[in-house]
């Protein structure tokens, strides 16, 4: 499945280590790539691309101005888009027509907010979907909702050697173990 995620309204310097965060989450779990709006941020940029530079895969950052428009260039390319709010409906209750809908043209844009969203994003939005109806985090948001979208498959992805990572873990009962993959 094609996932992008769509990051709104990053703030400098307040939300520096959680949009870092958000992105490190979305490649993780298997998204192809983050769109960030709000305040471009060239460094949080090189720590996303020097991370996926050095761990491997194909994951892209890019910055947003527009995010109303990118939301309808997404929709107008048939991407099913979900939009992370606790205000919307329960994921339980929505996640089986979501993987449907996206499994049909395999194309899901992932919304998550930071301060206040627009109530245009609510109406673009194919599903607005509340991950619990409390108040928490786009990091933990995120997480659970991809983990849901791809049934979990994610945990078994592995990054092998399509990734062209330069560094690799070697899981371990006990210690830490990195192996560098190109000298
Ligand atoms: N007060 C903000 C609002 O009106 O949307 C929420 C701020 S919250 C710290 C930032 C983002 O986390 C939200 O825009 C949403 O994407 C995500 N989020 C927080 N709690 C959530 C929940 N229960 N379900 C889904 N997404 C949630």
């Amino acid at each position: 499945m094609d996932i992008t995620v769509l990051r709104l309204g990053h703030r400098l310097p307040r939300d520096e280590r959680i949009t870092t965060h958000v992105a490190l989450v979305a490649r993780a779990f298997g998204a192809t790539g983050i769109i960030y709006s709000g305040q471009q941020d060239s460094s949080l940029e090189k720590s996303v691309s020097s991370v996926a530079n050095a761990w491997g895969g194909t994951f892209s950052i890019s910055y947003e101005k527009n995010f109303i428009s990118a939301i309808k260039r997404f929709k107008k390319n048939d991407f099913t888009i979900a939009h992370l709010t606790m205000y919307g409906m329960p994921l339980s209750e929505k996640m089986a027509e979501i993987r449907n809908g996206a499994k049909k043209n395999q194309k899901l844009l992932v919304i998550i907010g930071a301060e206040r969203v627009p109530g245009e994003v609510y109406e673009l939005a194919d599903y607005n979907i509340a991950i619990t109806s409390q108040p928490h985090s786009e990091v933990a948001a995120l997480a659970i909702f991809l983990d849901r979208a791809m049934d979990g498959k994610e945990l078994e992805r592995g990054f092998d050697e399509n990734f062209k990572g330069k560094i690799k873990l070697v899981p371990k009962e006990k210690g830490k173990e990195i192996k560098k993959t190109v000298s």
